[in-house]
């Protein structure tokens, strides 16, 4: 790329940085924005993600569940809401073939506990105003007939939600942004991201702005290692599947599925017929990045199992791909839109692995904050200052590795029946779930 000069210079090739690169074009024709990304655009979550455009928005349930923070919550929730529908219009003004399709997400419990937390998460949004084009209570019946798992005793299908190819919608984006007259520069690590100026080996882009857009990389920045931590989230998909196996599975409208267990579970019916599944989540040592992939790796069969566990139907279906990648969490695990004026300066991020709606809202809100145009988003909370730091090393990993093993156990309790208070307690405090 060599050396050059912008009005905006943007790090990061995923959700966040185009998104935020395509409302900068839109809101300002004629703005100079660069946008550099380390490997391939799509090359981060945002090209291996579940899909699941969803409106979930972590720290949410804590702003709707007390009374002063409420409306600020609610506005929020609808925030996002929006961000799911603006995202399928896009797609379609766009000409961005992601195979957007909104059936809703469907969360089923397969135990008392699960049933009870579905319930509760059910009260708060009747409590909050939201009705019935929101979410849907299903009894077992019901939710057996949209999904075929016997494990089903109830669930809550909230309906902004959509089913996306994430790599046709990143790399789909990626068009869209260039039409707007931004220019990308793929294989361009920055080494340097420091207001003024970004330094790559490709060369350096000296910008009055300058934006940081990536999420569970950022912690190989210098100065900026302990902003998020990345924990990794694994999938699989399986063989497309035959038409008898989809009648028995059902997901008529593409709904996307999930339990209610605390180690998040998150699957969905791709396109060409198959599942694409995931769960989460590992954090290593020292917020090393970890790329694993292959149907063949053993690390991949407890995110099988899951999958049987849920539709056993599946049990001698081939799983034809496997991979994963880092998503990334601040330390009060709220996402996170930063700009400091002086300096021109400004990060983006910590969507704790519901970003694919959230990157939009984020990417949006932040380009009007640069441009300085106020709206209902520049207000909401995650328009803040820069996230508190993670502990170092070894706290951190003690840490980390402690709140996931106790929300694992305390899933494997409710699943023999049993109500972990303690470790449930433990859980909500720590991970803010
Ligand atoms: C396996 C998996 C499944 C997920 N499933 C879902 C889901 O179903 N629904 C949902 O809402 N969310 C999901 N998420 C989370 C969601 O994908 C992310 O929150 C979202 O994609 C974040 O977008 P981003 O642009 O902020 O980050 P990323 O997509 O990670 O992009 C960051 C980019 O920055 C680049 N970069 C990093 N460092 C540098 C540098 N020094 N110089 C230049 N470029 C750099 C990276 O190469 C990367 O391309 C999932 C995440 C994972 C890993």
């Amino acid at each position: 790329m060599g050396p050059c000069d912008a009005d905006v210079a943007i790090v990061g090739g995923g959700y966040s940085g185009l998104w935020t690169a395509y409302y900068l074009t839109r809101l300002r024709p004629g703005l100079r924005v660069v946008l550099l990304e380390a490997e391939r655009i799509g090359f981060g979550a945002s090209g291996r993600n579940g899909g699941w455009c969803s409106c979930h928005f972590v720290g949410v349930e804590a702003l709707l569940a007390r009374a002063a923070t409420r409306p600020v919550g609610i506005a929020l929730q609808r925030a996002v809401f929006e961000a799911v529908d603006e995202i399928g219009r896009l797609c379609r003004s766009e000409r961005i073939d992601c195979d957007y399709h909104r059936g809703g997400m469907l969360h089923f419990a397969a135990n008392e506990a699960e049933l009870h937390r579905l319930r509760e998460r059910r009260r708060l949004l009747e409590a909050c105003g939201f009705g019935r084009e929101d979410h849907l209570w299903m009894d077992a019946g019901e939710c057996r007939r949209r999904l075929g798992t016997p494990l089903a005793l109830g669930g809550l299908l909230e309906r902004h939600a959509a089913a996306v190819d994430p790599a046709r919608l990143v790399l789909g984006l990626a068009r869209a942004v260039e039409r707007g007259g931004a220019t990308l520069f793929e294989e361009s690590p920055a080494v340097l991201v420091e207001p003024g100026r970004v330094r790559s080996v490709a060369g350096e882009v000296q910008a009055p702005v300058v934006l940081r857009a990536t999420e569970g990389y950022t912690p190989r920045l210098p100065g900026v290692a302990r902003d998020v931590i990345p924990v990794h989230s694994w999938m699989i998909a399986t063989e497309p599947l035959s038409d008898a196996l989809w009648d028995e599975i059902g997901l008529a409208d593409r709904e996307l599925f999930g339990d209610g267990r605390r180690m998040v579970t998150y699957g969905q019916k791709t396109r060409d017929g198959r599942i694409a599944f995931g769960s989460r989540g590992t954090y290593r040592f020292g917020s090393r990045i970890e790329e694993r992939s292959g149907p063949d790796d053993p690390h991949f069969a407890p995110v099988r199992a899951r999958l049987i566990e849920m539709l056993p139907m599946l049990e001698r279906v081939a799983i034809t791909h496997a991979w994963g990648g880092p998503l990334a969490i601040a330390r009060d695990g709220r996402p996170f839109v930063t700009f400091d004026r002086a300096t021109g300066f400004g990060a983006i991020g910590g969507y704790t692995g519901s970003g694919v709606a959230a990157a939009h809202l984020a990417g949006r809100s932040l380009a009007e904050i640069v441009v300085g145009e106020e709206s209902p988003r520049t207000a909401l909370p995650f328009v803040r200052g820069r996230p508190r730091r993670w502990e170092i090393e070894p706290l951190r990993w003690v840490g980390i590795a402690s709140v996931l093993r106790v929300g694992e156990a305390a899933d494997a309790a409710e699943r023999r029946g049993r109500f972990p208070r303690l470790r449930d307690w433990f859980f909500r405090t720590m991970a803010g779930g």
